[in-house]
C-alpha cells in the first residue's frame, strides 16, 4: 500500500502523492488536525510521519487531557472556565512571557475545538475527583492520547489523506519565505515533495540530546525524554537556516522529576513519581536541597525536573517510610526497600552515615504541633534547617524505609518558529510566509515563554493545527 502510494500516475501530477496541495510534516495531534482540516476543504494532503506506524502519534499519544474554556457546563466539564480565568492561569505560570493576542485566541477557540474533536472521533471522560480535581478545566480523553491519535488517523484515512510512515522530512527548499519543495526519506530512499503549501507540525527538539546539550551543557546527557524519540527538531533547524523568526529560549522546556529507571524515550506518564511531598529528597551527598512540602504536588511537580537537573549527576533520591507508602499513586516500578536508613542508603549508593544524619536532623526539626493532613496545606513543618519543609513534615522513622532515584524527565521544548494568528511562519526579512504554516510544539514558544499549565499543549496544537490546515488549504488553491 505504502509502496504504491509513491508511484505517480503516468503523465499526470494529479493524484501523485509527491505533488499534493498540502504537505504536513509530523504525525501527532497538530499534524493530524491540520491534515484533516485541509482534506475537508477538498485539498489533496500528504502527511509524513517519521515514526513507524506502531509508534505513530508523537508526544500526543502520551497525553491525557486538554484545557478548555467554557462559559457553563459543557460535556464532561463542570461549572464554567471563562477566558479571563484561563488567561490569568496562563499568565501566572509563564510570568507574562506569552504573546497575549495569540494566547487569547487559543483560549477562545478551545470551546469550538472541543466540539470539533468530538465530531472527529475523540471521546471524553470525566477526570478523577478529589483534591485539585481538574473536572472544571480539563477534558480527559477516553483511552488517553493514543485513542485520540488513532481516531484522527482513522478520520484522516477516511478523508483520503496520504500517510507515509517511517518517513522523515530532512530538508526544505524555501525562497524568500516561500516554500518550494521538501526532501523526504521514505524507507531510505530520497524523494522530493512539491506542494503548494506546507504545514510544519513536527514537534519540538527534546529528543535531540546533542541540541539539548548545547542549551544545558553536559548535564543534558543524563536527561530522560518522556515522549517520542522522533522529535529531533530537524524542521526547526531548517527554518532557522532559512531565516525564520525564532521565539523562546533553547533551555526553556517542560521538565519533571521521574523515576530514574525510566527508559531513555517514551516512558510516558507512568514513570512519574508522586511521593516527593510525603518524604524528603536528597542529592548524591545525602543532603536535602529544596522544600518538598512547598505546595500540593500537582502544582509543584513541574519544578522538580530543573531542581534535580541542577544536582551533581542530575540525580535526586526520595526517602519515605512505611506510613507514606499508600499516600500517593503507586509507582510503575517498585521502590527500593530496607529495614534501616543505613541499609537503604547502601541500596541507593549513598553514604549511610550521611543519610542517617540528614534524616535525624530532619526528624528532630519537626514542629509537631498539629495533625498531618495531606488534603490541605497542613503547615506541619520543620524549623531551623538550612532548607525547611513547610508542609506534611512527618518523621521518617517507621520501617521498612523506601527510596526512589529521580532523574530529570523532559516533556517538550518551547523554542520554535514565530507565527501570526493565521499560523503563518514569520521570516526575519520577508515577514509572514504565504504558504508555510506551523502548529503544535514547533511554535509553542509563542504562547509558552516559560512554565506550564496542564492541558495547554494539546490546546495549542489543536487550535493552531486547525487554523494551519484551513489556511494551507486556502493558500494551495
Ligand atoms: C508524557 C507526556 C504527557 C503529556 N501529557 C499532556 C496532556 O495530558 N495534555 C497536554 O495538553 N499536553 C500533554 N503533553 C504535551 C503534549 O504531548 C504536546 O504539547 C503535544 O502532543 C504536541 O503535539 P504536536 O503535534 O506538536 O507534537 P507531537 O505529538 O510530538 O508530534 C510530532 C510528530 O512529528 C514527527 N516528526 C518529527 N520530526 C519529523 C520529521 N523531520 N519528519 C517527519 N516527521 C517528524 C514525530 O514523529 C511526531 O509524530 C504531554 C507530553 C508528554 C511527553
Amino acid at each position: 500500500m505504502q509502496e504504491e502510494v509513491l508511484k505517480a500516475p503516468s503523465g499526470s501530477r494529479t493524484g501523485d502523492p509527491l505533488y499534493p496541495d498540502v504537505l504536513v510534516v509530523g504525525g501527532g495531534n497538530a499534524a493530524l488536525c491540520a491534515a484533516i482540516r485541509a482534506a475537508e476543504e477538498g485539498r489533496s494532503v500528504l502527511l509524513v510521519e517519521h515514526a513507524p506506524q506502531s509508534l505513530r502519534g508523537g508526544n500526543s499519544q502520551h497525553t491525557r487531557n486538554f484545557r478548555c474554556m467554557h462559559e457553563g457546563p459543557k460535556g464532561i466539564l463542570s461549572g464554567a472556565y471563562p477566558e479571563e480565568e484561563y488567561y490569568a492561569d496562563l499568565l501566572r505560570v509563564t510570568a507574562g512571557k506569552t504573546t497575549p493576542a495569540l494566547a487569547r485566541m487559543v483560549i477562545r477557540q478551545t470551546t469550538a475545538a472541543y466540539d470539533w474533536m468530538e465530531e472527529h472521533g475523540v471521546r471524553f471522560q470525566p477526570s478523577l475527583g478529589g483534591t485539585l480535581s481538574l473536572s472544571r478545566t480539563n477534558a480527559f480523553f477516553l483511552g488517553g492520547g493514543r485513542a485520540l491519535v488513532n481516531a484522527y488517523y482513522h478520520t484522516a484515512e477516511r478523508l483520503g489523506v496520504h500517510i507515509l510512515y517511517d518517513t522523515e522530512a530532512t530538508a526544505l527548499t524555501v525562497e524568500e519565505g516561500v516554500f518550494r519543495f521538501a526532501v523526504i526519506q521514505y524507507k531510505g530512499i530520497r524523494h522530493e515533495v512539491h506542494a503548494r503549501a506546507l504545514v510544519l507540525a513536527s514537534g519540538g527538539f527534546e529528543s535531540n540530546l546533542e541540541w539539548l546539550e548545547e542549551a544545558w551543557g553536559p548535564s543534558a546527557r543524563n536527561f530522560l525524554i518522556r515522549g517520542t524519540r522522533f522529535n529531533r527538531g530537524r524542521m526547526l533547524k531548517e527554518m532557522m537556516r532559512h531565516g525564520a523568526s525564532i521565539i523562546g529560549e533553547p533551555d526553556q522546556c517542560h521538565a519533571v522529576a521521574i523515576d530514574g529507571r525510566a527508559p531513555q524515550f517514551d516512558g510516558g506518564i507512568v514513570t512519574r513519581l508522586d511521593c516527593v511531598s510525603f518524604g524528603i529528597v536528597v542529592n548524591e551527598q545525602a543532603q536535602r536541597f529544596y522544600d518538598e512540602g512547598e505546595d500540593f504536588w500537582p502544582k509543584r511537580y513541574a519544578i522538580w525536573g530543573r531542581l534535580v537537573a541542577a544536582q551533581a549527576n542530575q540525580v535526586g533520591h526520595v526517602i519515605i517510610d512505611s506510613k507514606a507508602l499508600n499516600d500517593f499513586m503507586p509507582s510503575v516500578f517498585p521502590p527500593l526497600e530496607a529495614d534501616s536508613i543505613e541499609a537503604l542508603a547502601e541500596r541507593l549508593g549513598l553514604e549511610p552515615a550521611a543519610l542517617r544524619k540528614t534524616v535525624d536532623d530532619f526528624n528532630a526539626a519537626i514542629v509537631a504541633d498539629r495533625a498531618f493532613d495531606n488534603l490541605v496545606l497542613d503547615g506541619l513543618c520543620t524549623r531551623g534547617l538550612a532548607v525547611d519543609k513547610t508542609n506534611w513534615a512527618r518523621p521518617i522513622c517507621d520501617p521498612p524505609f523506601y527510596g526512589y532515584t529521580l532523574a530529570p524527565g523532559i516533556t517538550f521544548t518551547y523554542m520554535g518558529v514565530e507565527v501570526d494568528e493565521k499560523a503563518r511562519v514569520l521570516f526575519e526579512k520577508t515577514g509572514a510566509s504565504p504558504n508555510i504554516y506551523a502548529a503544535g510544539e514547533i511554535m509553542a514558544g509563542n504562547i509558552l515563554g516559560q512554565g506550564y499549565t496542564a492541558g495547554i499543549g494539546m490546546a495549542i496544537g489543536t487550535v493552531f493545527g486547525l487554523i494551519a490546515g484551513e489556511e494551507a488549504a486556502h493558500a494551495s488553491r
